[in-house]
């Protein structure tokens, strides 16, 4: 069919108009990063009009699944501890299932040395080390706590303004003594700063620790938690619903802390990942 030329130009500039108008294609999802502590994105096809989010396990932990530019991906939280190789994927249930490889690279994340003068926080004493085993306990609950959501919110706010001071993943050393490596981000603010939730959800649990103090979990949904530890003040409860940005407490220096900081930790499927990965500083260099 031919069409005459002027109607042409007409088309090609509605077209323009039409493009225009749609926003820049926002990357939503968290920097992809192949490494333990990383977090791996795996393409699992287009979204359909009337298409459910394909479903995907690690092992036997569910994963989130979210579309960016019209496209399934398994975003994937890669445990500090996981060995480096080809991990598995499941993806989908009975006939439908099937297997999809990805690579975990290596990384060596930089060494950090910490003098505590409160030697009791150290060397625990026999109360306090079965408190904070049980505690451990409870925490590893909540880090694979999964509730079905029909979208989750990757795109996250810094939730206050200060220096980053311990960045994820560094192998930490306690008066000389190797410890487990730093699962989350230091953000070095004065006590009293409003410590506001990176992105909308539901408190999962508020308590206080032995090591990490005053702290609330926030339940982003489909295994994305975020928590926020050492506070001063909580304003939240269990159960409560928040939006991002909204103010969970005030900074401190309750539980194992040399100095007033917020700890920020981010889980995926029961695994802690870099929180750095979720901000836009760093998904717009994808
Ligand atoms: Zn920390």
């Amino acid at each position: 069919m031919l069409f005459p030329r002027r109607f042409l130009t007409r088309l090609a500039r509605v077209c323009l108009l039409i493009a225009l108008a749609v926003p820049a294609i926002v990357h939503a999802l968290p920097k992809a990063s192949n490494v333990p502590g990383g977090i791996a994105l795996i393409p699992l096809g287009p979204v359909s009009a009337q298409g459910k989010a394909p479903r995907a396990w690690l092992e036997d932990q569910p994963v989130l699944v979210s579309a960016e530019s019209g496209q399934w991906f398994a975003v994937v939280g890669l445990a500090l501890d996981l060995p480096t190789g080809t991990h598995d994927l499941h993806v989908g249930e009975g006939v439908e299932q099937k297997l999809l490889h990805f690579e975990v690279g290596s990384k060596r994340y930089p060494e950090q040395h910490i003098t505590l003068k409160d030697k009791s926080k150290v060397n625990l004493s026999p109360t306090d080390e079965a408190r904070a085993i049980a505690e451990i306990a409870t925490i590893k609950e909540l880090k694979r706590h999964w509730r079905d959501t029909d979208s989750t919110e990757t795109d996250f706010a810094l939730p206050a303004e200060g220096r980053l001071a311990s960045r994820f993943g560094l192998r930490r050393f306690f008066n000389g003594e190797p410890r487990a490596p730093h699962a989350g981000l230091d953000v070095a603010v004065p006590r009293g700063t409003p410590i506001r939730t990176s992105a909308r959800g539901k408190v999962l649990a508020v308590d206080d620790y032995f090591f990490n103090g005053k702290t609330v979990f926030v339940d982003h949904g489909n295994g994305l938690i975020s928590m926020y530890c050492h506070l001063d003040r909580i304003d939240v409860q269990a159960g409560d619903p928040v939006s991002q940005g909204q103010r969970l407490g005030l900074s401190g220096m309750t539980g194992r802390a040399s100095g007033p900081h917020l700890h920020w930790s981010v889980m995926l499927n029961g695994v802690m990942v870099d929180p750095e990965l979720f901000l836009a500083a760093n998904r717009n260099t994808r």
